[in-house]
């Protein structure tokens, strides 16, 4: 009789015969421009990438916000080496000080990258992520567990589910299809899936695609971060095309500082002067505050009413819902394997006290890289959007040193991945008030002005020496290097 273990063995599967982990590509996660950044680095060192998206194009999550104004101009907005390689064929660079929208951003820049024969043939579209894991080896299994390639499963457009298997992943899938609720408590309010119909996430189109939708309607905007501002900003715009439109504007805490912003000293200009507009729409009645208003239910009436409940014992009642609450990561294709994420943020945990909103109200973060982004399982790393968990601070521009970083590390190059090459635009005002007495051990200072030289908000050459080591080998790779000049 045959054992258990040799009976009726299949042949393998095509594409799933061991292979040497270093012959394989590495497999990033996401064709947004932090991922196509990803690619056009590991070429750059000479590494083979595959990008899975999601979508039909790349950029799919810009184009859904693609009506809206970015805060940072094109020369925070575009990675270095992607740069260099569009110009080498000829790309026509926009104005550097000018400020794209979303769709500026796919349609000037990604979409063209996408094109390029380099990266063309490494990006397969269509191609949803479903789970990734270490082949055969299970979440258990230590093993020899280092030296299995990952195996990513992916459904295509049709459904048609496939693997890849790589000798690293970079997760760089962004938060933007998956928005917290309106509920106060991150539970959906009580009847707020009851009343989608009536609800939309993140920014719509008020004055563009949206606006039949919300003129002359009464709405309530809930939430406090530049999603909601821009919208309630966008809102007033139409309020004076289009009678009857009332706006409400419903937010958790009544300290609105972080929501107005820095103003003037705010080094995004941009986003400052939308914290500023903001102010004089609510000072002007154009928007009805609704501070502390922190959601607990939503009820339907007839037609589209809809009266919304605080915990504080307040209700609206709306046509219209805009819930802008904040973004979280998709952990879901992660289960099987081995991560080190923040509890509360879901973050990186080396990254959580750099970017933690609870110490720090500035805009800006020390860089970081490879070091703090690596998870347990060795060459799984979370890059871009993704890899700021719930905090909401994330720049293009630090997602490119992100992956600098990555690159540079899974090449080899450990000095270069320990190198800072940032040029990160200084952000927002550091709110006093905020400040926890830890703050200043995690390596966060935010209780002074955000100046270059100063604590949190100022690009810091050297890697965090305090952040715990929790035994991943980039981590450890990274430590026992010595310290770059
Ligand atoms: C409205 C708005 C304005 C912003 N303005 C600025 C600004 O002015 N300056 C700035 O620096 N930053 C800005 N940001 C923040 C940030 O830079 C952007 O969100 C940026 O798009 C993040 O890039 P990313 O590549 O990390 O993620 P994304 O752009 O979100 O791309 C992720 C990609 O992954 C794909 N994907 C997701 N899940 C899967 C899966 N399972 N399998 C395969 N593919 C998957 C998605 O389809 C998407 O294409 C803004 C963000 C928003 C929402």
């Amino acid at each position: 009789m045959s054992s258990c273990c040799s009976a009726n063995r299949r042949s393998e599967p095509s594409g799933t015969a061991w292979q040497h982990p270093a012959s394989l590509p590495v497999a990033i996660i996401g064709g947004g421009p932090v991922g196509l950044a990803t690619a056009t680095q590991l070429l750059e060192r000479g590494m083979e990438p595959v990008v899975l998206e999601a979508g039909s194009s790349v950029g799919t999550a810009a184009m859904d916000w693609g009506h809206v104004h970015m805060f940072s101009p094109w020369r925070y907005n575009i990675d270095r080496t992607a740069r260099t390689l569009l110009e080498r064929h000829g790309w026509p660079a926009p104005d550097p000080e000018a400020f794209p929208t979303g769709g500026d951003l796919v349609e000037r820049y990604l979409a063209p990258l996408a094109t390029l024969p380099e990266i063309a043939r490494c990006l397969r579209l269509n191609t949803r992520v479903t789970g990734v894991a270490r082949l055969r080896a299970g979440k258990v299994r230590n093993a020899g567990r280092d030296q299995q390639p990952f195996e990513l499963r992916f459904e295509d457009g049709q459904g048609k589910q496939g693997r890849v298997l790589a000798r690293a992943v970079i997760v760089a899938t962004g938060t933007w299809g998956n928005p917290s609720p309106a509920g106060s408590s991150g539970l959906p309010a009580i009847g707020e899936h009851q009343a989608a119909d009536r609800i939309r996430y993140g920014m719509p189109d008020v004055l563009g695609a949206d606006r039949a939708r919300y003129a002359g309607k009464r709405i309530i905007v809930v939430g406090s971060g530049h999603s909601a501002i821009g919208t309630l900003i966008d809102l007033a715009s139409l309020a004076a095309q289009a009678q009857g439109t009332t706006i409400l504007w419903a937010t958790r805490s009544t300290d609105l500082t972080r929501a107005y912003g820095g103003g003037a000293a705010d080094q995004l200009p941009e986003r400052g002067a939308l914290g500023q507009r903001l102010r004089r729409l609510v000072e002007t009645g154009v928007v009805e505050l609704l501070a502390p208003f922190s959601i607990d239910e939503i009820r339907r009436g007839n037609g589209d009413a809809l009266t919304v409940l605080s915990a504080e014992g307040r209700m609206a009642e709306v046509e219209e819902m805009v819930v802008a609450t904040g973004l979280r990561p998709d952990l879901g294709i992660l289960s099987e394997v081995r991560t080190d994420l923040d509890p509360a943020l879901e973050c990186p945990r080396a990254l959580a006290p750099l970017i933690d909103p609870n110490l720090h109200s500035c805009g800006t973060v020390r860089p970081h890289g490879a070091e703090e982004l690596a998870q347990q399982d060795a060459g799984l790393f979370l890059a871009g959007m993704a890899s700021y968990g719930r905090a909401p601070t994330f720049l293009l521009a630090t997602g490119y040193e992100q992956v600098r970083s990555i690159a540079a590390f899974l090449a080899g190059d450990v000095e270069a991945a320990r190198r800072v090459e940032l040029d990160l635009p200084q952000t927002g005002v550091c709110s006093s008030s905020r400040v926890l007495p830890k703050a200043a051990d995690a390596g966060a200072s935010c209780g002074m002005p955000d100046t270059p030289q100063s604590g949190c908000c100022a690009p810091k050459p050297e890697l965090a020496e305090n952040v715990p080591c929790c035994g991943n080998s980039a981590r450890k790779e990274l430590a026992q290097a010595e310290p770059a000049e």
